[in-house]
This record gives C-alpha cells, sequence and structure tokens, in this order.
C-alpha cells in the first residue's frame, strides 16, 4: 500500500508511530504510570498489593492483564469510604486546577496542562483556524463542554460556548455568525436542522455549517447519510470516556473506525477473566491513561463492547482502529466463548428485510451452550422461504458474531411481548 504523507494530515508525529515503536513507547509510558500510581495514590496501591502485583512487573501491555479492573461503581464506592478523590489523585491536592463533577457522583481532578491531545480528533475531522464553531456540549460539572473548547482551538478554530439546548439562540447564531462547524451529538444536530427547517430556512442556502464532530452518542449510518448528502455537512465520530478523561479514539477521514490515541493503553478484553482479546473479538473496552499525571486511574473497564482491527488505514494513521460501539456489557451474552452483544445482533438480524423482532435465547445442555434464534416476520411465509433466510441469516450472523445460531424457531406476529429481552440468557449451571 502506497501512503502519501502530508504533514498537514496529521495532528502529531504519534499518529504514523511504527508497530514496533508503538509498542516500545506505550509500554515505557504505562510502567511509568503504574510506579508513578503506586507510589503517589493509594487506592492503586492498596488493589496491587491485595491482588500481589509489584508495580515493576507491570512493564508491556500484556502484563497488564493481571492488574484487577476498576468499574465505574468500585469509583463510587471508594470515593465515599474515601473522599473525595478515592485514594486516585497522584499530586497535591492544591495543584489541581479543575474537578469535574460526572453522574454518581464521581469527582475527576484534571491538570488541565500538556492535555492537547483531543486536538487530534479534531484535527482528523478537517477543523482549522479560520472555522467557527459551536460546542454544545454542556459546560457545566462534566468535562466534555471545556475540554472540547479548548482542543478546537488548539486546532486554530474559533469556538462559540453554546452549551446544550437554546435551539433557536443556536439557529440564530449559527446563521449570523456563519458558524461552519457543529460539535455535539448526532440526535441534536438532527433536532437543530429540523427545527430550522421548520423556520422556514434552506440549511444549504442560509447556512454555513460543513462539518460536524459527534461523540456521547452511536451515529447510525442512515443519520450520517442524510448528514453528509441532503445537508452537506462532513461527519466525524469519536469515542470518549469522562473517568478517564475525554476523547480516547478517533475516526479520520476514512470513517472506517476509531483510530486509538496513544496516550492511553486501550484493551479490549473479556469482562469476566480481564484477558486481552485479539483483533476482531467482541469484549470491554478497558482504558488506562498513560498520560495523565494527576488522575492515577489503572484499568478503568467501560462497561462498553467493542472490537478492534489491526489493518493498516490509508490515512496513514497506524493505530488500531475500534470498529465502533456494539452495546454494553450489562446487555452481552458469552455463547461458547464468544460475547453476542444485543445491538451488534440487532444490526444483523433486522437487516433481513423479512424479520420484524427476535429475540436470542441462549440455554445449555450438558455443558454445551446452544442459541436460538425467535423470528416475527413482517408477513406469512412459506418453508422454502423460511429455510433460506434461517441460513442466509446464520452465514451473517456467523461471519459477524463468530458463533453460530443453533435453532430457529419462527414465532406467529404478536407471540413477543410488547416489552422484552433481545437476549435472554436460561442457562442454568448445575
Ligand atoms: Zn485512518
Amino acid at each position: 500500500m502506497v501512503v502519501n504523507l502530508k504533514t498537514d494530515d496529521f495532528f502529531d508525529e504519534l499518529e504514523t508511530m511504527s508497530a514496533d515503536a508503538r509498542n516500545k513507547y506505550s509500554s515505557q509510558k504505562l510502567s511509568r504510570t503504574v510506579r508513578h500510581a503506586y507510589r503517589h495514590a493509594p487506592a492503586v496501591r492498596n488493589m496491587l498489593d491485595k491482588a500481589g502485583i509489584k508495580p515493576a512487573r507491570i512493564r508491556s501491555v500484556t502484563d497488564l492483564q493481571t492488574v484487577p479492573i476498576t468499574r465505574k461503581t468500585d469509583l463510587i464506592e471508594l470515593q465515599k469510604e474515601n473522599p473525595p478523590f478515592g485514594g486516585f489523585v497522584t499530586i497535591p491536592p492544591e495543584q489541581i486546577d479543575r474537578i469535574f463533577i460526572s453522574p454518581g457522583p464521581i469527582y475527576e481532578p484534571v491538570q488541565t496542562a500538556g492535555i492537547k491531545w483531543f486536538a487530534k480528533s479534531f484535527y482528523a475531522a478537517g477543523f482549522r483556524k479560520g472555522d467557527i464553531v459551536v460546542n454544545t456540549f454542556t459546560y457545566h460539572m462534566s468535562p466534555a463542554g471545556m475540554l472540547f473548547h479548548e482542543a478546537l482551538r488548539d486546532c486554530g478554530a474559533t469556538a462559540i460556548p453554546m452549551g446544550f439546548g437554546n435551539t433557536e439562540i443556536l439557529i440564530q447564531t449559527m446563521r449570523d455568525l456563519k458558524v461552519t462547524g457543529f460539535v455535539g451529538t448526532p440526535s441534536f444536530l438532527l433536532t437543530v436542522l429540523k427545527r430550522a427547517e421548520e423556520l422556514g430556512h434552506d440549511i444549504r442556502r442560509d447556512f454555513a455549517v460543513k462539518r460536524a464532530w459527534f461523540t456521547g452518542e452511536m451515529l447510525a449510518p442512515s443519520l450520517r447519510e442524510s448528514f453528509e448528502n441532503d445537508y452537506r455537512i462532513s461527519t466525524s465520530q469519536a469515542y470518549a470516556v469522562t473517568e478517564t478523561g475525554g476523547a480516547l479514539a478517533y475516526e479520520c477521514p476514512e470513517k472506517s473506525g476509531m483510530h486509538l490515541m496513544d496516550e492511553y493503553v486501550v484493551e479490549i478484553v473479556d469482562p469476566e477473566s480481564g484477558k486481552q482479546l485479539g483483533p476482531g473479538e467482541v469484549g470491554e473496552i478497558v482504558v488506562t491513561p498513560i498520560h495523565n499525571k494527576t488522575w492515577g486511574i489503572i484499568r478503568f473497564g467501560t462497561g462498553d463492547m467493542s472490537s478492534y482491527i489491526n489493518e493498516p488505514c490509508p490515512c496513514g494513521r497506524t493505530a488500531s482502529r475500534l470498529t465502533g460501539l456494539l452495546g454494553r456489557t450489562a446487555d452481552a451474552v458469552k455463547v461458547r466463548g464468544m460475547f453476542v452483544v444485543a445491538r451488534q445482533a440487532e444490526q444483523i438480524i433486522l437487516g433481513f428485510e423479512p424479520v420484524s423482532r427476535f429475540q436470542i435465547v441462549v440455554t445449555n445442555k450438558e455443558q454445551r451452550d446452544e442459541m436460538t434464534l425467535k423470528l416475527e416476520l413482517k408477513s406469512e411465509a412459506g418453508e422454502e422461504e423460511k429455510k433460506r433466510l434461517a441460513d442466509n441469516l446464520n452465514g451473517k450472523f456467523r461471519d459477524i458474531c463468530r458463533v453460530r445460531i443453533d435453532e430457529f424457531a419462527f414465532l406467529d406476529q404478536g407471540t413477543l411481548p410488547e416489552k422484552y429481552s433481545k437476549i435472554v440468557d436460561q442457562r442454568v449451571w448445575k
């Protein structure tokens, strides 16, 4: 593959590191981070001592899988037991320049000097000097508003601190100031565009918006297509985790997966065992910030399910890519060693036109997991047709989820109740 590297395409040199250089870089930063946190954050020291792990033993990303995962619920508990920061702060408190508050509550101290890396995501999305951007993330309490504002400034763009809501003032501002960029959630941009149309505006004629940057919500492919084709707004998305200080994976102009930032070690793991999984395997996203000297959190379990690919990307960035968010660990069931996630299953199954509703039921017979797919169809179908549908669906399901459906059950329309779970685990462990 020939990649034409123009320096203007990249925010920093880390984005194009070779695999060897990246491995060395992350391992060194990681080992330093673990030692620093052990020395300065009592919560990390307790956790590693309890697990019998000497910090010097964590020398590479592979070594990290022995460390227990800390989840949001653990953080809330630890902060209650040991207020206000739960023993995770690694600098003297008077050096903290901001404290954000996430639901829980979780108090997150942030030292903003030198956290320029979020800007990479906006830079890859095309934000530059001359852009005028409305940032519609809230500036109260949570980090998104302020951190994204500063990242936009780091790219040279002018940022307008709109915050969330105030749709009509926002519309007027976008028109009056000839705003070129939107930062927020996809659903809010859709609300804004629709409201502007109701007010009699023609978006392509009256507005100058040419790019949008999203996080916090899945960007549905159909919505993306509508932004890009109907409104001529180029869209990019990023994956952000509040508890670890912001955006950690971002789309490049290829818009085919989100490149991981080198300021974090991101693992995809089996949420039960904590073991790292390989490319294409679905597991939980676990994050360790390796550039944050304030907040000593090691292996934060996000509860989000995803997978990654490490094939080369035509954009020239060399980091692996997250393939998107597939759902939450709570909506995932492990079947014969592979995670089946409700939202991913839904995308596959409802992609087959005849299907109106479905339910996956997992049972076990003599230690073997069995998966049954119950289907309601939009209209009556003959046996032949059902068999063909089952075969095609199973082929696609196996390709993507890497596990086969054992049995299909075709139900009459309306058999599944109004409200029901898409995946039901009926396994009995004797
Ligand atoms: Zn790329």
